[in-house]
């Protein structure tokens, strides 16, 4: 279906006997895949990685130094992911550190501090939106204020920072269901992996035939300027609490709004803080 990236994301996919035979599968057919790690596996793997064909890795940094420990409760955590970094760009394989943006991180400069250390390096750094899912369901308060939304702005006018929404193809934004799917490890097939609905099961279902059902509900239908996930209140109330304590992705027709909704709906609508101001070509005006 024209699919070109493919990443793998865990959990940690780097424990996987999989990932490495299905990187090679990729990059044979000339897709080009990209793997989601903690570093904590880097320094192991490095060579099988580089044999593979991998020429992008993503590791997981959220502070520097002894911040990053206690925010994964690992210590020596930092170290092991910095030295595992410096061996992949060795190895000649771009690295790209992605972090996540909180409240806390934005107000003390903590974000633009990692930024600028990995700036150093040679290393572009990747924020993401605090995802209010598995240990954060309950912590609304990560949700980012407005305040530091534009904080999360202001950071994306330098050129060695970026988030998702530039990294697609055609139009800027979050392009859950539109440009990228997440495919779970049973084969659901749900618009990204911080909304765990599955539209169909690609074991049984054919992918067009899921992505088409997919594209039915308008949150799916075109490309918002926010991660809706994270930003918006009322899509996460509808969608991702709910679903609390829930193993696995929810089918579709278990949720009753995605299921009744439709694109002759008006009151369907992507709501106006959501979408993207959009010229001719699909570049975003910001
Ligand atoms: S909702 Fe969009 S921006 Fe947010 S994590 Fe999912 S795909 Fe990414």
């Amino acid at each position: 279906m024209g699919a070109i990236n493919f990443v793998f994301q865990g959990g940690e996919p780097l424990v996987s006997d999989l990932t490495i035979p299905l990187i090679r599968i990729i990059k044979r057919r000339g897709g080009y895949p990209v793997v989601n790690t903690n570093g904590i596996l880097l320094a192991e793997k490095i060579l099988s990685l580089k044999a593979a064909g991998i020429d992008w890795i993503n590791v997981s940094i959220n502070g520097i130094g002894e911040s990053h420990d206690q925010f994964y409760n690992h210590p020596g955590l930092f170290d092991i992911s910095l030295h595992g970094i410096e061996l992949a760009q060795k190895a000649g394989i771009h690295v790209i550190v992605v972090t996540i943006a909180t409240n806390k991180s934005l107000e003390s400069g903590e974000t633009l501090r990692l930024a600028q250390f990995m700036n150093k390096r040679k290393i572009d750094t990747w924020l993401v939106y605090p995802m209010l899912a598995g240990r954060w369901i309950d912590h609304p308060y990560e949700r980012l204020s407005e305040e530091n939304i534009k904080r999360f702005d202001e950071l994306l006018k330098n050129k060695f920072i970026h988030w998702e929404g530039e990294g697609n193809y055609f139009k800027y934004g979050c392009a859950a269901g539109r440009e990228s799917i997440y495919v779970s490890a049973y084969g659901d097939v749900t618009p990204c992996a911080g909304i765990c609905v599955s539209f169909g099961n690609i074991i049984i279902t054919p992918l067009r035939d899921i992505l088409n059902k997919m594209r039915q509900v308008p949150y799916f239908h075109d490309i918002t300027n926010r991660c809706m996930a994270s930003v918006d209140e009322k899509f996460h109330n509808k969608f991702i609490a709910p679903f609390k304590g829930r193993e696995g992705a929810i089918p579709i027709e278990q949720v009753e709004f995605f299921y009744s909704i439709s694109l002759t709906n008006p009151k369907t609508r992507i709501p106006s803080h959501l979408n993207a101001q959009t010229d001719y070509d699909g570049h975003v005006a910001r």
